[in-house]
């Protein structure tokens, strides 16, 4: 399924076991065995989801998390807390400063894989799962497919996004700003015409089947998907 995970911890075996497990089923990972490089990786990039050790050297997992959650740039962030079964962790503290779930180690890939995908799931903004389609353009969110009756339309993940989000929002209009953050949400910081950029490949994309006039441009106002357009 793909994603940036950053892992925060400070065992080089356990980050390490865990970093190849991540990679194997496809997240792009970063790591950071203490605070101050985690906050390093995520001035660069905000990862879509955060493995965070309870226990780290200098500022605690939690008093991070807190941090995190603070910030308007990071506070969206899936987080799981990591704990070792002979640390004394404590739960509610543990969610109450915003950790979405927790490991307890050791744990095993499957169990780790299970958790990173229901935590994905209930953050996953509320798109849902349902297949939308208007006349012969159909797009399945849960097989990532989109289709006319000339056939499948390959997508990135931004352009199936967009796409996904304007079908379900039809004949509205949104600023780029509004779609910068329905679509992209917080997790990146992103020029309004970065959302022209992505219009027009998805454009481009569903011209063979002229699906391309449905993404109406209103002038001065932003972007609408017509249901029924001309
Ligand atoms: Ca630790």
């Amino acid at each position: 399924m793909g994603g940036s995970i950053l892992i925060v911890e400070d065992e080089l075996v356990t980050q390490r076991l865990i970093a190849a497990s991540l990679e194997r089923a496809g997240y792009k990972v970063t790591r950071a065995p203490s605070v101050a490089q985690a906050e390093a990786a995520i001035r660069e990039v905000i990862p879509d989801l955060m493995l965070l050790d309870w226990i780290l050297p200098g500022t605690t997992g939690v008093s991070f998390l807190r941090q995190l959650r603070n910030d308007r740039r990071t506070k969206q962030i899936p987080v799981i807390m990591l704990t070792g079964r002979t640390e004394e962790f404590d739960k509610v503290t543990g969610l109450e400063a915003g950790a979405d779930d927790y490991l307890t180690k050791p744990f095993s890939h499957r169990e780790l894989l299970a958790r990173i995908k229901a935590v994905v799931r209930r953050r996953a903004p509320l798109l849902g799962d349902e297949p939308v389609e208007f006349g012969d353009l159909k797009l399945d969110p849960a097989a990532h497919r989109v289709s006319t009756r000339a056939g499948k339309i390959n997508l990135w993940a931004t352009e199936f996004r967009l796409l996904h989000f304007l079908m379900t929002h039809p004949d509205r209009v949104y600023s780029r700003g509004q779609l910068l953050d329905e679509v992209w949400g917080d997790h990146v910081f992103v020029e309004d015409r970065t959302v022209d950029v992505h219009i027009r490949r998805l454009r481009q994309a569903l011209q063979p089947g002229g699906h391309q006039k449905m993404i109406e441009t209103v002038r001065g106002a932003g972007y609408c998907f017509r249901a029924n357009p001309d």
